[in-house]
């Protein structure tokens, strides 16, 4: 039985039934009126209408946003004052913390619960971290010149676009918009339709905090329409992406063919989870071995979906994962009860319900989980955890996106890293044992660009964030993430 709070029935009933684009500091419709409609995973029906935006909504946008960045409303504005501009923007991410997060629930199906704990917190905990950054970071002048001073200092890059996708719509959006304007740019962003709206919310919320006009749009539209329009638009100086392999690999050539804009990628995983006999704790290695494949029903770049286990621990591995899985609750994800919602959308159901089935038809083992839905009217699935994979087989191998697992074993170190660093991803990874060197070598040896020692998924807003191999380019998060959102110049002068 579902159990949906009255307020959270009440934030959901209000959410309006159509939006219009964000273009720097009010709403607008798309240029030919056309609008695209929402579906709500869990109620499997059309909730809301966003404009279809098309190449003269982008052209427009690109436009304002140049033009304010050259005006210097922003770019030139104090990094104090901008900084305090993007902290007032975070403190209201947390006043409407449980608005944004039932939007969030309704596009894409995740848990209220970790919509509103870890989705919203997050965003508004980057926001504030960049906003505190802003007048802290230092130009540089080589020592020791004697007749000449030689600067060497950041500039904005200009108009950054910024296309995201709809598995932590806000978060992952947010670690792209708060570096980029904290260094002063004016910044375009596309995000995955499905899930426009908390960002359309998110951006009104950034007028409020008194961010100038045209410096921030929201574009909505079909991915491959908006998304092109900007990734060949000559007056976008840097996309910064984050989504599938396919799609980022698709930007570099537009990038080619328009204007050798940068592009950095945030892309796709099939990271391994390393489980050696020795680990501190071996319940909690099972319990958030299971978390790692399952949080947001599976749906994480960084999911753990390839379970290594030393054979000594195999059986009791396996069979604590399978009990794990079967623990979980799907349900409303309005219901603080619920632990996995629903996939995001019917096709996304379709396509994780199809890699189970070539799991079994490749002969792999199913303990738990099914190649049908929980319920048929709705795309729930249960967690699925095959062994007898191996790494030929598409389950162990391509990124699913949805809450399988495929647990192997190893018997010593070296094989372990050889079948983790067996995958043309380089995302991250996560090891489990008490053995210090241990720790350091395989830490040396995983080819990814996030290692976890005895955790999963952890690190804070200073930390980088990012992939190597088809997992992508370049650093989300920390300072390393101003990076690709500001030129470097050097100045010379003789003296
Ligand atoms: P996607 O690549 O289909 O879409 C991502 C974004 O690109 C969306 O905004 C989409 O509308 C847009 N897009 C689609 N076609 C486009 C085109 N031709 N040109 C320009 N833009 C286009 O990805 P998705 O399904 O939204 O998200 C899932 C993928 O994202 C998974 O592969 C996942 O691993 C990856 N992801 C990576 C990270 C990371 O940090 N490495 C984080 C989350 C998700």
């Amino acid at each position: 039985m579902s159990t949906v709070p009255a307020e959270l029935r009440s934030l959901s009933a209000a959410v309006p039934t159509s939006f219009g684009m964000w273009d720097g500091g009010g709403w607008a419709e798309a240029a030919g009126f056309e609008t695209l409609p929402l579906r709500d995973p869990w109620a499997d029906a059309v909730f809301t209408h966003v404009p279809a935006a098309s190449t003269t909504d982008v052209d427009r946008m690109v436009k304002t946003a140049t033009a304010t960045f050259g005006s210097g409303s922003w770019s030139r504005m104090s990094p104090a004052q901008r900084g305090g501009i993007l902290i007032a923007w975070a403190d209201l991410i947390d006043q409407h913390a449980d608005e944004l997060a039932v939007l969030v629930s309704r596009e894409m199906g995740k848990p209220f619960r970790d919509a509103r704990t870890v989705e919203v917190a997050t965003t508004a905990k980057l926001l504030r971290w960049y906003g505190q950054l802003a007048d802290k970071l230092m130009d540089e002048s080589p020592r020791g010149l004697t007749d000449a001073l030689a600067l060497v200092t950041r500039e904005p890059v200009g108009v950054v676009a910024a296309i995201t996708p709809w598995n932590f719509p806000l978060s992952l959006a947010m670690l792209k918009i708060a570096p980029a304007l904290m260094a002063g740019n004016s910044l375009i962003l596309k995000p995955a339709l499905q899930t426009s709206v908390s960002s359309l919310r998110l951006a009104e919320l950034s007028s409020l905090a008194g961010l100038p006009d045209g410096v921030f749009h929201v574009v909505t539209g079909r991915g491959a329409a908006v998304g092109t329009a900007l990734s060949r638009h000559a007056g976008v100086a840097c996309i910064s992406f984050t989504g599938s392999t396919e799609v980022g690999l698709r930007l570099l050539g537009d990038s080619a063919a328009s204007n050798g804009k940068t592009v950095s990628l945030e892309l796709g995983g099939k990271s391994p989870n390393i489980i050696f006999a020795d680990a501190p704790d071996l319940e909690v290695a099972i319990r958030t071995a299971v978390w790692a494949f399952t949080f947001n029903t599976g749906q994480m770049c960084t999911a753990g979906s390839r379970l290594y286990v030393e054979q000594s621990v195999y059986d009791q591995v396996v069979d604590g994962v399978r009990v794990g899985a079967e623990r979980l609750r799907i349900g409303d994800p309005l219901d603080p009860t619920t632990d996995l919602g629903p996939l995001s959308s019917r096709s996304q159901c379709g396509t994780v319900l199809e890699y189970i089935t070539s799991g079994l038809h490749d002969g792999a083992t199913l303990h738990t989980g099914s190649d049908q839905p929980v319920d048929a009217d709705r795309s729930t699935i249960a967690p699925a955890v095959f062994t007898g994979t191996n790494g030929s087989m598409q389950v162990a191998r391509e990124e699913i996106f949805g809450p399988v697992v495929c647990i192997q074993p190893f018997q010593d170190e070296q094989e372990a890293l050889r079948l983790a660093n067996d995958t043309e991803f380089g995302l991250a990874a996560s090891v489990w044992t008490r053995d210090v060197s241990r720790i350091h070598r395989m830490a040396r040896g995983l080819d990814v660009g996030n290692v976890w020692i005895n955790s999963y998924e952890e690190g804070v807003p200073a930390t980088p964030f990012g992939g190597r191999k088809m997992s992508g380019n370049g650093s989300d998060k920390g300072t390393y993430a101003v990076d690709k959102y500001t030129h470097l110049k050097h100045t010379w002068i003789a003296l």
